[in-house]
Order: C-alpha cells, then structure tokens, then sequence
C-alpha cells in the first residue's frame, strides 16, 4: 500500500496542509525525507531542485550549517521551560533595532496567529469592529480571515471555509487589490467603523501581484483619514525583500506588522509588532488579552535567530538572491517570447510566479484567468525532471542563496522543455 494510502487512514486527505496534497494538479503528494542546500530528496531517493523552499523560511537555502548547529546546541539545554529566556530579549531587541517602524514585537507560533492577535489587537486599541482585506490575499486560517482568502482556497472551488459563522464573515469586508476607489468607497459608508486595513504589500498567495504604483501609499493615507490602523502582513515579505521587508522596500510605514516563514527559519514561529503606543496594549500591560505556551521556546528562537542575523550581517545575501532571481525570470520572459506562449510573468526581488494567462495579473480576478489545467500539465513535466515548484499556480517560486547560475540553467532548460 502507498504511503498516501495510509496517510489518508489516518489523516484528514492525508496531509497536514491542503496544497500539499496536490489536489489542484491531479497527482499525489510526494513524501520528502531529507533536504541540503537547494535540493529535496524524497522517500523513493528522487531528487529535486527546490523552487518552494518550505513556502519561504529556507531563503538560506536547506540545512544551513549555523542554524542547524545552534539549534542541536540549544537543544542540549533542554526543549521548552514556560518561562522567560534572555534568548527572546536578544531576539526582539534585534529585530527592533534594525527595523524603523518596529518599537516592540511579541513572539508567536504562526503567521496564522500572527494576524489573528494583530486584528484583535488593532480593534482593542481603536475599539472599531470591522475590518477590511483584499480578495486574494491569504492571511491564515482564523475566522475572519478566510473570506476570498487566495491560495489553497482559491484551487480548492470555493473561496470560503464552512464552519465561519455568519456574524463573524460580516465584520470582514473583502475588495479588490489595487483599487484605492472601491477602498476610499467603503471607508466612506463605514465611515467611523474600520479598526483596519490588512493586506500582503506585495501579494503571493494568489501567485505574485505586485502593488501598483501609489496604492500603498493611498492606502495609508486613506488609513490616517478614518483613523484605522495599516496592517502590512510580511509573513512572506518580511526579511526578503530585504531585512526591512515591504515597508522598508516601498517606504511606507505600518501601524502594525506581522511575521512569520523567515523569522522561524523552518521552526512554527510567527510574531507581530509595531509602534509602542499600540504594542503597549498588548497584555500583561494592556487590556488586549493574548499569550501562548510555547511561544518564544528557545529551540525556535534559536533557529530564527540565528537565520536574521545571518542575513543582517551579510548584506551581500540579498543582492545575490535578487540577481538569482532576476536571471532566472527574466530568462523566462524570453522562453516565453520566443515560443509565444500566452503566460504572463510576475516578479520582484526573489519571489516571482509564471501565471498561464497573456493578460496582465494585478489582482484576484486577473489572477483567476490562468488556465490552471496547462499548470498541472506543467506542473507534472516539472516535477518528472526533478524540478519542484508549487503544487498550485496560485503560489510563489522562491529563490533561496544557494540557487547559482549554475542550477538556473539547468532549471530554466527544463522550464523551456516543460512548456513547449
Ligand atoms: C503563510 C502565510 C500566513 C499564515 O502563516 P502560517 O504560519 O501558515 O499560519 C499568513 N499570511 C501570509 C501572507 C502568508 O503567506
């Protein structure tokens, strides 16, 4: 019997994670072992150049040297002690000393419960209800969040989860990205009710959609306006698009930002943090209650740690990651032009997505239009060569540092075999 067999026994469709299990491209999950530098290896020893990199956090690339190290060192002192650790102390003084709009950050276990304390910290402190997100763009699986949620949700054939009261979806308007005159309409008719706005400054989970020029900063203007607080999800940008993420990329500045994916290195961390006034709310100084029994543990800090500061502390590795990735898209561009293939092409820094439309993708919508049967088509080309992308056309590809010319090309010659 096949390992996905028994996993389906014993768990929900057998996976941990819906896009895991490959629905959206007909296939059935391949099961990884092990993994170094750019490569996956899975249980049958096939190996694979790794464009997904854990869905973000490996941008070191897989198995780094220091952070495994450290991690087995910290180990040695035991895993969890529910108690305070000079290690969380030196990691959120780190993080808020190098990040302008960062004055204090609360460490958590997921992206997931990132946005989750972020949302209910923004309604504490304006003490408005609703709030706002844009179609597309996924910010885990609490509540009010999976209302026209993206990635796995989009390919799934519903865009909703059930188990959502109806009470809770009507506090949560969902509208389109990029369109700062349906934003200002709805802060209009609500006028004095939006605790916030939440959205990805570059938005990956309906596949890459770049932020048009000025909507970040009409956003935020439109924010101060009606006195609602900006929440920038950077669980993916956050420290690569650079230390600083997208605030720092696009010059904006957040009331409150969440993280997640790098900052754990590959270990559940997530965090989110802001300026002190609104931090300060949090509990136990403030009436906004949340906590967590594992969060902050030292083995996960460790890992993150170690991960942030090699990357503040190598400037080099963001440059490099960025030249990877350029090369590799914009020779993409030219497979793409000289077969005349009707895709369209999304990227910056080192995330980017191939999507299966000639139109151009700035939103849900446009996003929608790609033929996902020739991505699972293209999917499968891929995957048979050894090539693991994202089992979804809505989701990234990734580029880690150990991604070289060297591996590009002979990514990039599958690409234009997989294609054609
Ligand atoms: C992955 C992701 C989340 C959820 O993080 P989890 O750690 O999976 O809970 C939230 N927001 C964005 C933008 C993400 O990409």
């Amino acid at each position: 019997m096949s390992l996905f067999n028994i996993a389906n026994q014993f768990i929900p469709g057998g996976v941990n994670s819906p896009v895991r299990a490959f629905k959206s491209v007909d296939l059935e999950p391949i099961f990884i072992e092990k993994s170094d530098k750019v490569y996956l290896y899975d249980i049958d020893g096939k190996k694979y150049i790794d464009y997904v990199c854990s869905w973000g956090p490996m941008i070191l690339g897989h198995n780094n040297d220091e952070i495994r190290k450290n991690v087995i060192k910290a180990c040695e002192n035991g895993l969890s002690y529910g108690a305070a650790t000079k290690l969380e102390v030196d990691m959120a003084k780190f993080i808020c000393e190098n990040i302008n709009h960062i004055d204090k950050i609360r460490m958590v276990n997921s992206g997931t419960e990132a946005v989750m304390s972020a949302i209910r910290l923004a309604r504490g402190y304006t003490g408005k209800e609703k709030i706002i997100k844009f179609d597309g763009c996924y910010h885990g699986h609490t509540d009010s969040m999976l209302i026209q949620a993206g990635s796995g949700l989009m390919t799934d054939g519903k865009s909703d989860s059930s188990g959502v009261t109806k009470n809770c979806a009507i506090d949560t308007i969902s509208i389109p990205y990029n369109d700062l005159d349906i934003l200002e309409e709805v802060f209009k008719k609500h006028s004095n009710n939006i605790a916030c706005v939440i959205l990805e400054p570059v938005a990956a989970n309906m596949g890459v959609v770049l932020p048009n020029e000025n909507f970040l900063k009409g956003v935020r203007s439109l924010c101060d306006t009606y006195k609602s607080l900006l929440i920038f999800d950077e669980v993916i940008t956050g420290f690569r698009l650079g230390f600083g993420g997208a605030s720092e990329y696009f010059n904006i500045t957040p009331d409150l930002v969440t993280y997640g994916k790098i900052i754990g290195a590959g270990m559940p961390v997530g965090a989110y943090g802001g300026k002190k006034h609104i931090m300060d709310m949090v509990a136990p100084n403030g009436s906004v209650y949340q906590a967590g029994t594992l969060s902050g543990n030292p083995i996960a800090m460790t890992a993150g740690f170690t991960q942030l500061k090699i990357l503040k502390e190598n400037s080099d590795i963001y440059k490099n990651i960025n030249e990877m990735s350029s090369y590799l898209f914009e020779n993409i561009k030219h497979i793409i032009n000289r077969n005349n293939l009707d895709c369209s092409l999304n990227y910056i820094g080192s995330l980017g997505s191939l999507f299966f439309t000639n139109e151009k993708v700035f939103d849900y919508n446009s996003a929608k239009k790609s033929d996902t049967k020739k991505y699972s088509k293209y999917f499968k080309n891929m995957l048979n060569k050894g090539i693991y992308i994202a089992p979804s056309q809505f989701e990234a590809m990734f580029i880690s540092n150990q991604h070289n010319k060297q591996i590009i090309d002979e990514t990039l010659n599958i690409i234009e075999d997989s294609l054609k």
